[in-house]
């Protein structure tokens, strides 16, 4: 068992942490205040490689695993959590569905210019009156000659206003429940599909999260991604993954107000000494770092038995579940204790740790709620399906 890091993992995080440091955070309170999507970080982020991590360099990706994914992830949302979950929806989630559900021509027409970060991707499983119960689908897809229409609205798509790809899961046999949904591909210019309202959310504000809206769209045949019916269960495989994604968001976000609260500590002088020498803080410092370091080693687990399963196929769902699961609920925790560090001055904008506060919340909500994660856990440790 080797726990370290190779040179090239080390090389990779600190070049994500010198971008974030420089590029990111010194916009974020501003993109936060007005909700504003970053699109001038897109192509920065293409330039080095991070719209494509995980796929191999045959389809425009940097040829790398889910550890590396996971430095990304967690040094982006280090800085900015916004950044962190638009990179995650795109690679994890859109870019990945099609790498591992794809025909060989839809890689090469999809898959290469996404993982090259020319085109940014959505996936859009949730609908307003199916969330937990994603079995609920209600989009149809009714065959057509030469394709499929579909009708519907998916909502909580994030990236759904600047993807150019979209996966999208709808029904295309009522009768087979979970094995009659299928996953289609649907280009963002295709008539009938429509982004729709943009949330207005607590935290993570400068990612996009939005409603999408299918009418009459006609999807080729060649578009159908994987076989009809599969859709469903794909989606299942692919959650597997980017609750590893959601689990490095969570990682990075507690470090980062972990951070926050260590650097302040040691300044804020109250009674005469720096509020650090104070038994009540030093331990809540302890107990951050504590859960902060499981939760790391969860997740990198984790993506450690991702890239096992790209070699030999075995799955891996009761540990990203467990990863997601502690690791959001850490954040949580660490974000809140973080801001009582701070005191009041935690409560304002003037310093990182409201937003934290603010942002990882999502973590115990996105790609399955804790109580979701548990009722897989559960399952698949008493051999349920
Ligand atoms: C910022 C953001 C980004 C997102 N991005 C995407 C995306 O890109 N693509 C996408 O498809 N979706 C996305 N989602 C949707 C997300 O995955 C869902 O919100 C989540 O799965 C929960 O569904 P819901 O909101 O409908 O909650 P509900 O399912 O209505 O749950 C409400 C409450 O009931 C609990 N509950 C429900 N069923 C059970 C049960 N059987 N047992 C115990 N408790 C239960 C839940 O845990 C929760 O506490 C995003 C959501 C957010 C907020």
């Amino acid at each position: 068992m080797d726990f370290t890091f190779t040179d090239e993992q080390q090389q990779l995080r600190r070049t994500v942490r010198e971008f974030a440091e420089g590029e990111i955070a010194p916009h974020v309170m501003e993109w936060d205040e007005v909700s504003r999507f970053p699109s001038e970080v897109i192509p920065k982020l293409a330039e080095m490689g991070l719209l494509g991590v995980i796929f191999p360099e045959k389809y425009g990706g940097a040829g790398l695993g889910y550890i590396e994914y996971v430095i990304a992830i967690e040094e982006l949302s280090r800085v900015d959590g916004s950044v962190g979950i638009t990179v995650a929806a795109h690679t994890s989630l859109c870019t990945n569905h099609i790498f591992k559900a794809g025909s060989e021509a839809q890689r090469m027409k999809y898959v290469v210019p996404l993982a090259q970060g020319q085109k940014l991707g959505c996936w859009s499983l949730t609908e307003p009156e199916a969330g937990s119960d994603a079995g609920g689908t209600r989009t149809i897809a009714e065959k057509n000659s030469g394709g499929y229409v579909l009708n519907g609205a998916k909502t909580f798509t994030t990236n759904g206003h600047y993807a150019d790809v979209c996966v999208a899961m709808a029904v295309t046999d009522k009768s087979k429940a979970h094995h009659g949904i299928s996953a289609f591909i649907i280009e963002k210019d295709t008539p009938g599909f429509k982004p729709g309202k943009k949330e207005n959310k607590l935290g993570l504000r400068a990612s996009d999260t939005s409603e999408v809206t299918f009418s009459d769209c006609r999807v080729p045949s060649e578009n159908l991604l994987g076989r009809e019916g599969e859709g469903f269960v794909n989606s299942l495989q692919i959650l597997d993954g980017g609750r590893i994604s959601i689990a490095a968001l969570a990682l990075g976000m507690a470090q980062g107000a972990y951070e926050a609260a260590v650097k302040y500590a040691k300044q804020r002088k109250q009674f005469g000494k720096v509020i650090g020498e104070f038994q009540a803080i030093q331990f809540k410092l302890a107990d951050m770092a504590t859960q902060i370091e499981a939760a790391r080693l969860l997740t990198y687990h984790a993506a450690w038995l991702a890239d096992r399963s790209a070699q030999d196929g075995s799955r891996y769902t009761t540990q990203s579940c467990m990863a997601k699961l502690f690791a959001g609920e850490v954040a949580v925790r660490v974000a809140n204790e973080a801001v009582q560090i701070f005191g009041g001055y935690g409560f304002t904008k003037d310093y990182p740790v409201e937003k934290f506060y603010r942002d990882v919340k999502l973590c115990t909500i996105g790609e399955g709620t804790s109580e979701i994660q548990r009722l897989v856990i559960a399952r698949q440790l008493l051999g349920k399906k």
